[in-house]
Formats: C-alpha cells, structure tokens, sequence
C-alpha cells in the first residue's frame, strides 16, 4: 500500500512577510529534500480540497471562522506572532480539508499512514482565536471529522512540536475521546502545558503533558514515548493516530533549546507506528507544525517519511529503554499514574 502525503506549492502562498520564521521557504526546503528521496515513488500525492464551514465549525466559534475568511484578499495582523496574506484564509482551509483527506484516505485503506505537509500550522489555535502562527487547527478538524463523520471513539493526538499545543489541549479537555499527548519545552510559548493538566469534567486523564528540560534530546523523548505514551496508549486502544509534526525540538532549531536529531523523530515515528501495528494498523497521519531551520527541518521530515515507510531506529532505542529514566518523564509517568496504569 502506498504511503501518503498532502504537498502542494499553493501552501507557500501563505505569506507571513519576509522577517518571519514561520516561512513559505520552509515548504521550499521540504520539496527540495523529497524530491531527491528515493522513496517518494512509494507515495501517492492526494488532491488538495479546502474545509467546508461545517468541518471547521467543528471546533471553532462562528466569530472566528468570520474574521479569518474576513482576511481574504486583504491581509490583517491577528495577533503579534500570526499574520494573515491575501489568500491566507483559502490556503488554511485547504491545509486543514486536505488532512480530513488523507485521514479518510488512511481509514479507507488506500493509503498506509501519511504526512501533511501543509501551512499554516494549527496547533496553538484555539476555538475563538488565531495565535501562535496557527490561524485555524487542523489537527482538531480532522479529530472532529473523525468522530463526528466517520464515528471513531477514540482519537490519540500525539503533539511533539517543542511548543505546547495550547488549542489542541483546549479544544479536547472536556473530551475522553480523544488523547491528547504532548512533549514540549518547559517553560516556553504559550506557556501552557503543565504536568498537572490531566483534563476535566469527562476529559480527566485524557490529556497527558509532559513538560521537557531544555537541552534533553533523542533519549528522554523516546523514554516519554516509549516509558509512557505507549502504555497509556495500550489502555487508551485508539482508533486513529494524529500527529502534530513540528520540529523546532530538533538540535539546530533556532526557537527551541531542545536536541532531538532528525533519526530521533524517526525512532520516536517507530513507537508510533508500532502502536498502530497493534491498535490502528497503517492509521498514523503527520501534521506539519513548526520547525525553522531549513535543512534540519526538511532532513527531518524525509527521516519521519522514512519511518513511516518502515525505516528502523532500533539503536536510539534501545539505548533509551536501557538508560535510567529521567526525571521530567518520571514525573510526568507519576502524575499519569493516578490515571492510567504504570506499572
Ligand atoms: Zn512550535
């Protein structure tokens, strides 16, 4: 079965100015990396659709999806971070129908896992609110057409970007259908995702935060992973995998402090799709998210595709599973405990 991927240059249309990071030459150095892969002849590229008001009305306010689709052929300023070009708004709503797309093209068999490789990104959007250069959150689109069109119960988004999906978490927290798991720098942006947020109301224990130190790396993401993701997840039983794929936790990522290498994304791809093996065979869907330097960024998603593919990191796990657990994972794994079973 062929793997699938979302990649098209009308994401780079996207224009947030030629001062900010979060850029359309990232897309650029992507393509560049994948068009030279040998295993591109392996994938299928699907066609981009955009969202339907009523998918995106899933997860956000009416008043939100006005003023983003009130950008349209304008430009505004959202907020201090998040700009809005002309044809932001249908570049966004591509990005986030396009992963319903290869979401049902998963469900559906045709493809086995996938990568979206769209912008803007969406994991900081909230609701009510553009931020964190996310105008709407795609991740959360597609959990929602998940659930509410195709009628999966259990949803696992796993959120690995080095900033803590603070929409994501927000848009799900009330919900025990969906897990959210998220690693991320602590402290950083937003500055939300505190170990003891575990979730309310029927949510409580559905959302799993574990907040890293600066300067941990391929090690201690495959210990959260591999020490507490998967035996969460076991008891979890999910029906689909999302994956909120940024990389600015990579070493050479000028945003954040973190040292994850591009094979460390891969191993960290292996726990995934070895979950899926078990619970949602071939059901593992990457989201582009952050990750702002160039090559790194574009080495790494060639690593994750790899992975995706079959690509085994069996030394960086092993080394993980045998070194001594870390503190940020052990506390994390604590406060899980009163939820999940961790033995
Ligand atoms: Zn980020």
């Amino acid at each position: 079965m062929p793997f699938g991927l979302i990649t098209d240059s009308v994401f780079q249309q996207h224009d947030t100015g030629p001062y900010h990071c979060e850029t359309a030459g990232r897309l650029a150095a992507i393509d560049q990396a994948l068009n030279t892969w040998p295993g591109l002849g392996q994938a299928v590229v699907l066609p981009l659709r955009p969202a339907s008001e009523e998918e995106l009305l899933r997860v956000h306010q009416a008043s939100h999806l006005a003023r983003i689709a009130g950008t349209q052929g304008k430009g505004a300023s959202l907020d201090p971070d998040t700009v809005a070009s002309p044809r932001s708004f249908e570049v966004a709503c591509l990005a986030a129908g396009s992963l319903i797309d290869l979401c049902d093209a998963a469900l559906e068999e045709e493809v086995q896992h996938g990568f979206a490789l769209v912008r803007p990104p969406g994991h900081h959007a909230t609701a009510s609110r553009a931020m964190g250069f996310c105008l709407f959150n795609n991740v959360a689109v597609a959990a929602a057409h998940l659930m509410e069109v195709r009628g999966l119960e259990r949803v696992l988004v796993v959120d690995w970007d080095v900033h803590h999906g603070n929409g994501t978490e927000d848009i799900f927290y009330h919900d025990p259908r969906v897990l959210y798991f998220s690693t991320h720098q602590w402290p950083l942006y937003p500055g939300t995702g505190a170990v003891q947020a575990t979730g309310r109301d029927e949510g409580e224990g559905f959302t799993v935060n574990v907040p890293m130190t600066p300067g941990q790396g391929d090690l201690e993401y495959v210990q959260a992973f591999g020490q507490l993701l998967a035996p969460v997840t076991a008891q979890f039983k999910p029906q689909f995998i999302l994956v909120s794929a940024g990389f600015d936790a990579h070493r050479e990522d000028p945003l954040g402090s973190m040292m994850i290498s591009s094979a460390g994304f891969a191993a960290l791809t292996q726990v995934l799709t070895g979950l899926a093996d078990e619970f949602c065979p071939g059901r593992v869907v990457m989201a582009l998210e952050g990750g702002y330097n160039q090559a790194a960024l574009a080495r790494s998603v060639v690593a994750v595709c790899e992975a995706l593919g079959g690509r085994r990191e069996d030394v960086i796990l092993d080394q993980a599973l045998r070194a001594p657990l870390v503190g940020s994972v052990a506390k994390a794994r604590e406060t899980a405990s009163a939820h999940w079973s961790l033995d």
